[in-house]
């Protein structure tokens, strides 16, 4: 196989310090459900469901039944799968066959669910998302009640594996009074089942803020995405956790696992007065020396940092100069000694002393970090490190 142009390092044990910290926050007794929704908010499915299972992690949550087939080539036979969001009708045979579990969210689907389960002769293990006040998904409180009935009688083929409901918008503190509302309603919908005594095997209903910042969120099992990679979801979790160990650093509690890298394709001397790249976008003010990438927006690398943004070389900073073309872009290396062709580039994680942040793409792009992650090439290789 011939080498792409740029390549993205997984480091394991940034993986294990954040399911660590992620556990020791949540308790032992509560399962942590990895969510790789987005081909892992772009660390790579294949890749990081193995790093996942070798970090102590036996449970992951998709978006679609697309994804979950990936999990399933991926995953041990230790290992879970479940599909929170899209499952066609015509594929719910695949999920039953292959023991996924996959959220329910109307009273029609569980009639589907029952005819295909039957005819297989296997029993289908079903997740009831209640609508709690987010209003995307989730079953409204008018069908509940023959839900419970349906579920009770029909038991042998559809096991009631979890009651669960999302949150929109735990990552901010300006949301408390929403979230409040969501966790009473969901609260409700238990008592129904405790009522009828038509239970679920498990109830989940936090994703990473809540887990992080809302301890009375946890129950049997938490669906963590965006903080096992690294990253708090957003400024007011990070500062309710200093808060809570007060410090004023949290020394490494979450640790990016992500390194983007490429190397240098090529060097050139511009003269004083000459243009980079496409257009006028670009004017050398001095004699430069500019380094040539070999990738560009159609491989992920935002076209918005054209001119604005910057990749580390010897642990130095170069900043690009002209327009990031479709698959190529140039920097400048002019202060920078000693730089030869085919020199590691990293466009993202740290090289020496310097570091090269997602959210610094977001300050100069408008990319919402998950959006700028979710975005990068399938096709970039994904390598697992120490
Ligand atoms: C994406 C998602 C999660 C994980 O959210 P994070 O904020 O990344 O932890 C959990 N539950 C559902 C239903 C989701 O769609």
């Amino acid at each position: 196989m011939v080498r792409h142009s740029s390549r993205i390092e997984l480091s394991q044990s940034s993986l294990t310090n954040n399911i660590n910290f992620i556990r020791k926050k949540v308790g032992d007794g509560v399962r942590i459900s990895s969510v790789v929704k987005a081909n892992a908010y772009g660390h790579g499915i294949g890749p990081f469901v193995r790093m996942a299972e070798k970090s102590g992690v036996n449970h992951f949550a998709t978006a679609s039944a697309f994804e979950a087939e990936e999990v399933l080539d991926a995953k041990s036979a230790k290992a879970d799968v479940m599909v929170m969001g899209i499952l066609y009708d015509e594929d719910i045979d695949w999920a039953i066959e292959n023991g996924i579990e996959f959220f329910v969210f109307n009273y029609e689907r569980l009639e589907i669910v029952l005819h295909k389960a039957k005819a297989l002769g296997k029993q289908a293990h079903l997740h009831i998302e209640v609508e709690t006040g987010a209003n995307r998904t989730g079953m409204q409180a008018s069908d509940f009640p023959k839900t419970l009935t349906f579920l009770k009688k029909n038991a042998e083929f559809i096991e009631f594996t979890g009651l669960c409901t999302h949150f929109g918008g735990a990552e901010s503190f300006a949301n408390k009074f929403k979230i409040d509302s969501q966790h009473a309603r969901y609260k409700e919908f238990l008592k129904q089942c405790k009522k009828k005594n038509v239970l679920p095997k498990i109830k989940h209903i936090a994703c990473s803020a809540a887990a992080l910042a809302y301890p009375d969120t946890v129950y049997d099992m938490v669906r963590i995405g965006v903080a096992q990679y690294g990253f708090w979801p957003s400024p007011d979790i990070y500062y309710a956790h200093l808060q809570e160990i007060g410090a004023t650093s949290s020394n490494g509690a979450l640790k990016r696992l992500f390194t983007w890298k490429t190397d240098i394709m090529d060097l050139r001397h511009v003269k004083e007065g000459e243009f980079i790249g496409y257009g006028t976008s670009y004017q050398a003010t001095r004699d430069m020396e500019v380094a040539v990438l070999p990738l560009g927006y159609s491989n992920g690398y935002p076209r918005g940092q054209s001119n604005r943004g910057h990749v580390l070389i010897k642990g130095k900073k170069a900043p690009v100069v002209g327009l990031i073309n479709m698959n190529l872009f140039m920097v400048d290396v002019s202060h920078i000694k000693g730089v030869e062709v085919g020199e590691e580039v990293v466009l993202v994680g740290r090289q020496k002393s310097n570091t090269i942040n997602i959210s610094s793409f977001t300050q100069v792009t408008q990319l919402m970090n998950n959006e700028m992650l979710s975005r990068l090439p399938a096709a970039i290789p994904r390598t697992i490190v120490k």
